[in-house]
């Protein structure tokens, strides 16, 4: 393990944060879901990058060159992080959520789309008409496999498409993905794997599990914003129309009357119109590579603190998990929380403001999930507490907020914090 570059950057992000103590202490990111910070070596190869990023595709210079030489390069990185078959399309886009709009655009006509109503929104709404079947998840996983298997032998003729989270983004558990995926191959039809949560915590290999497409984002995966991928069969993508209409994504442009006449690019550029996140994509790329070198060692820590803070959790008074299948699964180490008596965005805020840690809190852009399952959990109200866990995440982040949890119950609500904006702030 080369431990420089898997420490996570954080500067710029120690916060010196009046305790109730009045000491200072550093900044505890327990929010890696939403976005991880910056890998150190991603961070050294995006400074030495800077001076000599320019136009892919576009220019004859050097370091147009060195760009396109890397952009292109890239595409195989991708590749191999998601073990995809050679004749699959490497698609940049700018997260997840850019990805499966592209998807949706592209899906043949009359496609029927199968899916689990506890999706990320990202996943859930870009598929519409009377062809999208939005089932709710029974509460094990093999009672989920049936349910995708019954869904899809009631779809119409046609092609079908099933789109499934590898991680639960409000639960961290696991989906039964190559199970589901044998079930769409029985069936015929495609399945689509949103790796936003699981990526950065497992390896995956599309050729393993039999899955066609997956969309990630590198925002997630310890490089900076901007850069994700589509990845997947070409056959679809080709064929879709261009997700953007611009330069770049097109072979040849003619005047017809009063129109114009357009060749559109074949390859994944025939989506990538306008001129493309060159420093991201590499970003994206070095992160990718990185953590293929160290997934024992990711697993390793991730794993550690996910059973301390389970353990310490569960002697919080009032505690309940948000859970989607009744056994334990196997998890990443995102969980979200409700603790009776207190409001999540109360207690999100004492968290940042008293004791330098930050969750988040809402519904996380799954609210049909997070709602139900709140009510499972015997809780009240439409939003609760993530916690996730991630590189950056260290032993002492995690007992600060068992101690921070215990010591907020012991004292009980107090309501010298006001709502501003919509948000609680001391
Ligand atoms: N899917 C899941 C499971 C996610 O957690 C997220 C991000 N919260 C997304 C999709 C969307 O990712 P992005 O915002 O990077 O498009």
């Amino acid at each position: 393990l080369e431990r420089t570059a898997l420490v996570p950057s954080v500067a710029g992000a120690e916060l010196s944060v009046p305790l109730v103590t009045g000491t200072s202490i550093g900044y505890a990111n327990l929010d890696h879901a939403a976005s991880a910070p910056c890998l150190q070596r991603v961070r050294t190869a995006v400074d030495e990058f800077l001076p000599w990023y320019a136009s892919v595709h576009r220019g004859a210079g050097f370091a147009s060159q060195v760009s396109t030489k890397i952009y292109e390069r890239t595409r195989g990185v991708l590749r191999r992080f998601v073990g995809a078959r050679s004749s699959d399309a490497v698609v940049f886009t700018r997260n997840t959520t850019d990805s499966f709009n592209l998807l949706a655009k592209c899906l043949p006509r009359e496609t029927s789309v199968v899916l689990f109503d506890t999706e990320h929104h990202a996943a859930l709404l870009p598929w519409r008409g009377p062809r999208v079947h939005r089932i709710e998840p029974p509460r094990t996983r093999l009672a989920a496999v049936s349910a995708v298997d019954s869904a899809l032998a009631a779809c119409a003729q046609g092609p079908r498409l099933v789109v499934l989270t590898g991680a639960s983004n409000v639960t961290g558990e696991l989906l039964p993905v190559a199970e589901i995926a044998a079930v769409a191959r029985k069936h015929g039809a495609r399945i689509a794997l949103d790796a936003a949560q699981l990526a950065p915590h497992r390896p995956i290999s599309l050729r393993e599990l039999d899955v066609d497409y997956v969309a990630l984002s590198g925002h997630k995966l310890y490089a900076p914003f901007g850069a994700g991928a589509l990845i997947g069969r070409a056959d679809w993508l080709r064929a879709g129309q261009p997700y953007l209409a611009g330069g770049g994504a097109t072979k040849v442009v003619q005047r017809q009357g009063n129109e114009f006449g357009v060749v559109w690019n074949s390859g994944p550029e025939r989506h990538e119109a306008g001129s493309p996140n060159t420093v991201g994509v590499y970003a994206l790329g070095v992160a990718c590579e990185t953590l293929a070198e160290n997934w024992d060692a990711v697993r390793e820590h991730e794993d550690a603190l996910l059973r301390r803070l389970q353990r310490g959790l569960a002697s919080v008074p009032g505690f309940a998990e948000l859970c989607l299948f009744d056994a334990d699964v196997d998890r990443v180490g995102t969980l979200s929380f409700v603790i009776d008596g207190f409001e999540p965005g109360w207690l999100a805020a004492v968290l940042s403001a008293e004791y330098g840690i930050g969750v988040r809190d809402g519904a996380f852009c799954a609210h049909i999930a997070t709602r139900r399952l709140i009510r499972e959990a015997g809780g009240e109200g439409q939003q609760a507490v993530r916690v996730s866990l991630g590189l950056g995440s260290t032993e002492e982040h995690v007992d600060r907020l068992l101690l921070a949890l215990r010591q907020i119950v012991a004292r009980g609500a107090r309501w010298d914090y006001a709502k501003l904006d919509g948000r609680w702030a001391p």
